[in-house]
């Protein structure tokens, strides 16, 4: 029997043409996904996240202000209603992401802008907290949940929103100093920035293992991590594909429900959108392997 195919959450919701790579590039991953490139993929589309539920998150002020300021700047461009139900979608794929990989063992979501957002306020192009929405969600089903967060820059929201709750391990390894937080649980918190490319798959194992006691696990796959996409120098496509594979059969490994966020990727570095799209595509293609 071949095994049930890979549901990823998506849906044309989660573009804005013409703004920044977070709230584009979904729609070029989700094109190689239909096209059969990552292998046995199912795409969904995701419920909107909901006031409520952003308001286990964030600030009551925040959520208002995000959805009811029509004048304001959000993190990733001018507010609009196709810009706010691009936030809600995706945000909401990292929810239905949660409920999937619980009932299949595993899932992905084609969402970025996440892990800068901190409690009060939008940061660093993420205006809410997808991880930390995903978390809470995985926690209604299991004890523990560890989020894994190989992005380029540290996930200080994410660090700001649940660095506190004992049910929460956290595993962050950046090559970039943006947003870097202070652990301050040495049982729950590891933190490592990276400045020597050949030791950074070392440095992913090491998360890995310490991410051990955890039930479940969400991965912040980012791509920003790669040279060419403005990433660290000496860090190839052949890193980051062994460190999708690593992750993936760690997760299989301990036989734990596992789910993707895409992440960071930019043009930073001279790549095209298609290149990031591609880039991401590894993740997706270790998710689906059977
Ligand atoms: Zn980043």
């Amino acid at each position: 029997m071949s095994p049930a195919p890979l549901t990823v959450f998506y849906s044309p919701a989660y573009v804005v043409e013409g703004r920044m790579e977070t709230v584009t590039k979904a729609k070029l991953v989700a094109e190689l996904i239909a096209s059969g490139q990552a292998g046995d993929v199912r795409l969904q589309a995701p419920k909107l996240a909901t006031r409520k539920e952003l308001e286990r998150i964030h600030d009551p002020e925040h959520v208002r202000s995000t959805f009811e300021d029509t004048g304001a700047f959000l993190e990733v461009g001018p507010w609009s209603q196709p810009l706010l139900n691009s936030i809600l979608a995706s945000t909401g794929g990292m929810r239905d992401a949660v409920k999937e990989a619980l009932r299949s063992g595993r899932s992905g979501s084609l969402s970025s802008g996440l892990h800068h957002a901190r409690r009060r306020a939008g940061n660093g192009f993420c205006q809410f907290n997808g991880l930390a929405l995903a978390a809470l969600e995985a926690l209604k089903q299991v004890k523990t949940v560890g989020i894994l967060d190989l992005d380029a820059h540290a996930g200080g929201g994410t660090f700001d929103i649940l660095g506190a709750d004992p049910r929460v391990f956290l595993a962050d390894i950046t090559v970039n100093s943006f947003d870097s937080w202070e652990p301050t649980d040495p049982a729950r918190h590891f933190y490592y920035e990276v400045s020597e490319p050949r030791s950074y798959l070392g440095h992913v194992e090491d998360a890995l293992h310490f991410l051990e006691p955890v039930e479940f696990l969400i991965y912040n796959a980012g791509m920003d991590t790669y040279e060419k996409a403005g990433g660290l120098k000496g860090l190839t496509k052949d890193i980051i594909r062994k460190r999708e594979r690593l992750v993936v059969e760690w997760a299989r490994r301990r036989k734990i429900p596992h789910l993707f966020a895409l992440a960071g990727g930019y043009k930073w570095g001279g790549l095209s959108l298609a290149q990031i799209a591609e880039l991401h595509l590894e993740t997706v293609q270790a998710f689906a392997r059977p």
